[in-house]
This record gives structure tokens, C-alpha cells and sequence, in this order.
């Protein structure tokens, strides 16, 4: 039913079954099969994310690709391959593990690939050229997947990596989601927004990560209505890494503990200053109260302002007389 593929889509569809087959099927697809199974990659998530395998080959995905019924144009507008200075198309994908990318409706239009080698000179990942069908910016891994999840779950968790995902899936969670290494965009914020307000950033707990989470809190924060949630994990791990060493239940326990945006914002800040020195203590207060006086719920306000009292020891009535100050430089 529905209206037949475009072309483009077909391929990325024979393409995503082609390695696919070759991961959990062939003789080439064995070392690639035990990297998976190092990573903790069972069948079932396999082929949940049908995730597979792009041999180092010149051309097998090629030859596959004209046995059916293709024109040059589509090969060529692909993606897929690359060209030689001759126009001769070689596949571009070479030995890497590979992660289908889905569009909203789930439809594979383009790929992420992870080295598999120990060689540390190639990218750990490559992902394929934007297309016609394949927009970096306006793409979240895993999203028609995890929007409907998000019915049941009440919530979206957006992670830095595809295993991260993945490792989540297997945690239980359903709904999360991932942009393709590079920053959040603002069309993504909005194809979040769609489904839902609640929003748990858990990005790597390494300084990047937590860069990144603060990043995208503020991005969140250009937008009505979001309720977000920051997770930030022990040792700068991340969430794969986080699920292998202390397990599915922990993981789901760190998810229920995630901190509020302002939380979360308040206590990077804190940690730019050092707090045992007056002069620093007071440019922090300052900077807090007028964080704090940037909150549209008077509630949410009040419940910080009381919480950065007892942090500092400072009495709330004078943090309160700095707040309205600040308040009203905002009006
Ligand atoms: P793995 O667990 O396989 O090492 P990761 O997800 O932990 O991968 P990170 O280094 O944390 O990898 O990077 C997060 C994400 O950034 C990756 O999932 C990938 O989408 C993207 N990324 C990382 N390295 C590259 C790269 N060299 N080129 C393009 N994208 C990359
Ligand atoms: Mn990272
Ligand atoms: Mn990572
Ligand atoms: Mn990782």
C-alpha cells in the first residue's frame, strides 16, 4: 500500500538488506559479526537497527546495485559510491560496520559506517553525503522508532552516539534518539518539540559531552514549552559504556535521576568559580540570581533562589533584593 518508493529510497532499502545479509550470513561478514558481539550486539538488536556490514571491497555493493534495474543517474546521485577521475563508481563504504539512517516514516536514506579495524588513521565513523533524501540537520537516528515510544515512555532521550541508542534499547528504553556526531540543530529541536516536551539530554560524560549538554540546554531553552532533563554520567563515560560496566538497572536508575535544566546549568556554573574565595563566591551569586531571574515559571525561581540560599549560606531575603534588580533589567 502507499505510493511506490523513489528509486533512491529503493536502494537505500536493497542496500541496508544487502549488508545486512552479509553480517549475519557470509563468511566476509565474520569479523565484522564478532566486532558486533564484542560491542554486545545481539541478533534482536541487529536487526532492530539492521545494522550490517560493508566489506572491503571495490565494488560488491556496486555490482549488486546493477543487477537490478538502476539508472547511472541514480547510482551516481546515491551517495552511495564514490567516482574516479574517469567516472568509474567504487563503493564508498569499505570494512565498516554500518548503521542504516531512517527518516521520520523509517525509510534507510543514508548510512553511518564504524571502522571496525584497530587503524586509527581512518575516521572512527563516515557518514554518507547529503542527498536528495539525506539532510544531516533534519534527521535523528532512530525517530520514527522512538516516536512512538515516546507515547508509552512520556519521554524522548536524545544520546551523542548510535550505540549509545542502542545500549538504551537494550536498558529498556525505547525512545531515544541520536544527530549524527554533529551539533544539535534547531530543526531537530523542533522535530522533538513535536512529539513531545520532555526532553532527557544524555550526552557523554566526558568534558565534550557535558560541553555539548550544556550547548543544547541553551538551544532547548530558545523554545516554549520544552521540560527538559540532563543526565550526567560518573567517570566520563558514556551511555554504552555506562550500561556495559554497571548494568541496565543502574542506567535506568541514573535516567530517573536526571537534574533539571536549571540544575544542571546552575552547577557548570558553580564549577567555574571557586566558592572558598568571597570575591569569586559573589560573582557567582550575581551570575546565578541572574540565571535564575531568566526563569519564566515564578515557582520554578523561588525554589532556586532558595536552594542557591542554602548553597551559599547567604540569606534568601538578600538574594531576593538582587533577583528583583535583575528581573527588572529584563523587563
Ligand atoms: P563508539 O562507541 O563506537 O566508539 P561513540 O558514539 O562513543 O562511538 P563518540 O566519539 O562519542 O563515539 O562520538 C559520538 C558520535 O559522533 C558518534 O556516534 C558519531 O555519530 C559521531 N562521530 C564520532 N567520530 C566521528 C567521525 N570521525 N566522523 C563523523 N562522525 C563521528
Ligand atoms: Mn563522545
Ligand atoms: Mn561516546
Ligand atoms: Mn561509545
Amino acid at each position: 500500500a502507499g505510493k511506490p518508493l523513489s528509486p533512491l529510497k529503493k536502494m537505500y532499502r536493497q542496500a541496508t538488506e544487502f549488508y545486512q545479509h552479509i553480517l549475519l550470513t557470509t563468511k566476509v561478514g565474520e569479523r565484522a559479526l564478532k566486532y558486533a558481539r564484542k560491542r554486545e550486539l545481539t541478533d534482536d538488536l541487529l536487526k532492530h537497527f539492521k545494522v550490517g556490514y560493508a566489506p572491503d571491497s571495490d565494488n560488491i555493493l556496486l555490482t549488486y546495485l546493477k543487477q537490478k534495474d538502476y539508472t547511472d543517474d541514480d547510482l551516481r546521485e546515491s551517495g552511495l559510491f564514490v567516482e574516479s577521475q574517469d567516472g568509474q563508481l567504487f563503493d564508498r563504504f569499505r570494512d565498516r560496520l554500518m548503521f542504516p539512517l531512517g527518516d521520520e516514516s523509517g525509510y534507510t536514506v543514508g548510512f553511518s559506517g564504524r571502522r571496525i579495524s584497530n587503524d586509527k588513521t581512518i575516521a572512527k565513523y563516515m557518514n554518507s553525503p547529503e542527498t536528495k533524501i539525506f539532510n544531516k540537520s533534519k534527521l535523528l537516528f532512530h525517530f520514527a522508532e522512538a516516536k512512538k515510544a515516546a507515547r508509552s515512555e512520556k519521554h524522548l532521550i536524545l544520546y551523542e552516539g548510535y550505540m549509545d541508542v542502542i545500549a538504551a534499547y537494550k536498558a529498556g528504553i525505547q525512545s531515544g534518539v541520536a544527530s549524527m556526531g554533529t551539533s544539535l540543530t534547531t530543526e531537530q529541536v523542533y522535530m522533538l518539540r513535536r512529539i513531545t516536551p520532555n526532553i532527557l539530554v544524555n550526552y557523554d560524560g566526558d568534558p565534550p559531552g557535558i560541553h555539548a549538554a550544556e550547548r543544547a540546554t541553551k538551544l532547548f531553552g530558545q523554545v516554549q514549552g520544552f521540560n527538559l532533563g540532563i543526565i550526567v554520567l560518573p567517570e566520563n563515560l558514556d551511555p554504552d559504556e555506562y550500561v556495559k560496566k554497571y548494568g541496565k538497572e543502574k542506567y535506568r536508575a541514573e535516567v530517573a535521576g536526571a537534574l533539571s535544566s536549571t540544575d544542571f546549568l546552575l552547577e557548570r556554573l558553580a564549577n567555574q568559580y571557586n566558592l572558598h574565595n568571597d570575591r569569586e563566591k559573589l560573582a557567582y551569586i550575581t551570575a546565578a540570581v541572574q540565571m535564575i531571574a531568566g526563569l519564566n515559571d515564578p515557582v520554578a525561581a523561588d525554589l532556586y533562589l532558595d536552594k542557591l540560599a542554602r548553597q551559599t549560606g547567604v540569606t534568601r531575603e538578600s538574594l531576593k533584593v538582587t533577583f528583583v534588580r535583575e528581573r527588572r533589567k529584563l523587563q
